[in-house]
Formats: structure tokens, C-alpha cells, sequence
């Protein structure tokens, strides 16, 4: 049994948490791989290291000095050593780094040496193999990441350590210089380790006990969810939004490792598995959670005779495409089509869209409206259960709210309602009370 474990910076923000830390993982002799995040608050108004190497690179930029701010992120390392009693010194990569920033060090190296130095102090703690990150996790000249030569050489590379902890959210490029994911990529690390390990399990170490049915901001005192499928997770992707990063799960998804969500200041608690789509998993509820988001427009365009018109979902398609718009949802009638996207992605570009949509497609009328809320309503469960959709429309509109927009993706397992934004929160309660009781 292998299992790789990945910590997150609230999970390693001082000694304290690296004790707690090492306790789980000798806890359990198949934890055998540890990604580590850089240290992150320790209390409410704290800085990540992260940050504070972003801040760094800044100054330099700027050409401040940075002797006494450095001391900050000295002082981070040099206190979780000495706390923890390590009989080592860390001094010297502490002032290579510092130079190497003085020098102008890319902004990703810069960020970067927060897990790799988190990473040696985590690997002398627990005795475990130190591998540089550097060396088995490689990114390609268009700055995309290249799996498959990283499962290659990380595969071999892992051959050859029993025990060991790599930094996670950076690689290398093919010119020798560092690159990161992006924010919150030591998820993405884990997720890649995993897959080259051919773990049984990920198991995601943070400072929740996994996901929630619904946003806690919004309904009081959600039920967590014990297990996902990686689709409804996608569906959801709103929701695990600060708790996983999306990209984390397709690695390990086509490996078909689970990534279980735990919480490192509640080992008991079992947490969220998520698993591959398969019926192994029965679902416990008809719903598996309900996620939404504010700050959508719709564009909707009317033509007489539109659904015989061959191409015309294209040629609008190429329109988004030229403006470099993703759309979320793309509903349509017989003669008009609508595409919901978010309102920040439009930005000043709206106008010109809607004049090249009248233009190109000869459109009757195109129009642009703001102020739409989503909210997804997924469940595996939901194929198996009958009035689903019913009971979906009918609590939201016992709340005495108009859903304007409806899209039940093909797959069965989500509802999408779309609702004007000052209605979101009664609508995310309404739904939930009518699921949840
Ligand atoms: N330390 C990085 C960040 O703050 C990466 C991570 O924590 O996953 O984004």
C-alpha cells in the first residue's frame, strides 16, 4: 500500500503543526511520499511565505533593498528548526536564496523557494529522502506542463526512495529555469505523485474536514459530503474553489487514485474521498452538493429561422473565440440562442462583440444582460431518482424567486438554474432545505 500525502501551508505554518504533522504521517507506514506547501498563516493576519517571496522579487524589481525584510522569511525557517530542535543549519541556503534574489531571479524561482526550503526542513524532520522538485517535474518551452516526461523520470526516481518528501508547486523548464503552477499548486504536485507512485490513495491534508454540501457562508451548518465522484466534483467546481485546485484532479483521475480531504487538526475525521465516477460509490443522497456563483451575463441572440441555419452556433462560437471568452452554459430555443459567460470576461469588449455577432450572423437583435447568479444543484443520484427537477423548480419558486435561465447537462447528474444575483442566497437555502431536511 502506497499513499502520498500532501500538507498545506496552514498545516505547516510553524513547529507546532510540523510535530502534528510528522504524527500522522508515522502514523501510517504506507505514507510514504510527502509533498509539502510553504509555511502559511499562522493566525488571522499573518503573511504566507509565499507572499512574502512575491514581495521579494517586487522590491528587487523596484530596486529596493531587502536585507531587513528577508529577515522576516529567515526568521519563519530559523524559528520552526530551532523549535523543533533540528540539529541542522539552514543558514546557507537562506543567503544563497537571498542572493539569488538580489540578482534578479525569476519571479517563479523567487516564489518557488518557499516549498523547497519547507521541503528540506519537513524531509530532516521525519528522516525521509529530500528530491528537488527540479529534477522530476518538467514543463514544456510553451510553458505548459509535460506529463508525460514527468511520469517517466519521476517514476524511476521514486524507484529509488523508499521514503521522501518533494516540494510542492514547481518544476522546471527546458531551459533549466524554475516555473510554478499556478497559486495553490502543491495540490497539483501531489496529485502528479501520486500518479507516478501508483498510489493507492492521495490523501490532501488541509484545515477543513473536507467539502460541505453548500457554502457555510451561506447556509448555516452544512452536512459535509463522505464521497464525490470526480465529475460531480467538476461540477461543482465552484465550490471546491480554496480547497483543492481544479487542476489537481486529472492525474490522479486517470490513474484512478482516490484523493481522500482531510484535516490536519482533526485526523479523526474521516473526511471527503473523492473517487472515480463508478457505481462502486452509491450515493448516500439524491444530491451530492449544491454550489453557485454571482457575476454572470447573458447574451442572447434572436434570429428568424435560426435552427435551420447550418453554422450558426459556429460562426457566434468564433466570435467568443476571437475575444478569448470561455462561455459557461449555452441554452437555446428554436430561434435564439444564449450564451451565458462571466460579466468580467466581457470587460470593455461588449459592445464590439455584439456588433460582430449582428454583423457576422445577421442577427435580428443581440442583447447583452447582467446580474445572473448560477447555482448547480449535482448528484450522481439524481439519474435514480424521479421529480428531482420538480423539486428543484418548485422550492426555489415557493421562495418566490423567477429562475431565468435552466440547463440540465445531459450527463444526468446536475441541474443548472440560473437567478437574478440578489436572489442567490434565498435560493441556495431554499434548495438546500428542500434536499437536506
Ligand atoms: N505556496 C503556494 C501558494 O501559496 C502553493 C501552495 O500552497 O499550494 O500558492
Amino acid at each position: 500500500m502506497i499513499k502520498v500525502v500532501k500538507f498545506g501551508g496552514s498545516s505547516l505554518a510553524d513547529a507546532d503543526h510540523f510535530r502534528q504533522v510528522a504524527s500522522i504521517i508515522k502514523a501510517d507506514p504506507a505514507r510514504r511520499y510527502v509533498v509539502p506547501s510553504a509555511p502559511g498563516k499562522r493566525f488571522k493576519d499573518d503573511i504566507k511565505v509565499t507572499d512574502m517571496l512575491y514581495t521579494c522579487y517586487n522590491m528587487v524589481k523596484n530596486q529596493e533593498n531587502i536585507d531587513e525584510y528577508y529577515k522576516n522569511i529567515a526568521a519563519r525557517y530559523n524559528g520552526i528548526i530551532k523549535e523543533l530542535g533540528l540539529d541542522f543549519d539552514i543558514s546557507g541556503e537562506l543567503e544563497y536564496i537571498k542572493n539569488a534574489l538580489q540578482h534578479r531571479s525569476g519571479r517563479d524561482f523567487a516564489a518557488s523557494r518557499g516549498e523547497y526550503l519547507n521541503g528540506i526542513i519537513l524531509a530532516k524532520y521525519l528522516g525521509y529522502d529530500f528530491i528537488d522538485a527540479e529534477n522530476i517535474i518538467f514543463f514544456k518551452d510553451n510553458g505548459t506542463f509535460d506529463e508525460e516526461l514527468t511520469n517517466t523520470v519521476m517514476r524511476e526516481e521514486l524507484k529509488k526512495h523508499e521514503r521522501a518528501v518533494i516540494p510542492g508547486f514547481y518544476g522546471v523548464m527546458p531551459n533549466g529555469t524554475i516555473k510554478t503552477f499556478s497559486r495553490g499548486g502543491s495540490d497539483i504536485t501531489g496529485s502528479i505523485v501520486a500518479r507516478a507512485a501508483d498510489a493507492d490513495l492521495y490523501e490532501n491534508w488541509t484545515d477543513v474536514s473536507g467539502f460541505m454540501m453548500t457554502d457555510p457562508r451561506i447556509v448555516e451548518d452544512p452536512c459535509s459530503i463522505s464521497t464525490i465522484t470526480y465529475r460531480e466534483l467538476r461540477e461543482l467546481s465552484y465550490m471546491g474553489a480554496g480547497v483543492l485546485h481544479e487542476d489537481a484532479i486529472f492525474p490522479v483521475r486517470y490513474a484512478n487514485i482516490p484523493i481522500n480531504i482531510r484535516n490536519t487538526n482533526a485526523p479523526e475525521a474521516e473526511g471527503t474521498m473523492i473517487v472515480a465516477s463508478s457505481s462502486d460509490y452509491d450515493a448516500e443522497k439524491i444530491i451530492t452538493g449544491i454550489a453557485g456563483k454571482k457575476g454572470f451575463s447573458v447574451i442572447t441572440i434572436e434570429k428568424d429561422m435560426m435552427n435551420s441555419e447550418i453554422g450558426f452556433g459556429r460562426k457566434v462560437l468564433e466570435i467568443l473565440e476571437d475575444n478569448e471568452i470561455s462561455f459557461e452554459h449555452l441554452p437555446s430555443g428554436i430561434d435564439n440562442m444564449s450564451i451565458v459567460v462571466s460579466t468580467a470576461s466581457l470587460e470593455d469588449r461588449r459592445e464590439k462583440i455584439v456588433n460582430t455577432i449582428l454583423r457576422n450572423v445577421r442577427a435580428d437583435s443581440v442583447a447583452v444582460e447582467d446580474g445572473l447568479a448560477l447555482i448547480a444543484i449535482v448528484g450522481r443520484g439524481m439519474v435514480k431518482a424521479k421529480g428531482t427537477a420538480a423539486r428543484v423548480f418548485d422550492s426555489i419558486s415557493n421562495a418566490g424567486i423567477n429562475i431565468r435561465m435552466i440547463d440540465q447537462g445531459s450527463s444526468e447528474i446536475s441541474i443548472i438554474v440560473g437567478i437574478e444575483e440578489h436572489d442567490f442566497e434565498k435560493a441556495l437555502n431554499a434548495i438546500y432545505r428542500e434536499f437536506v431536511k
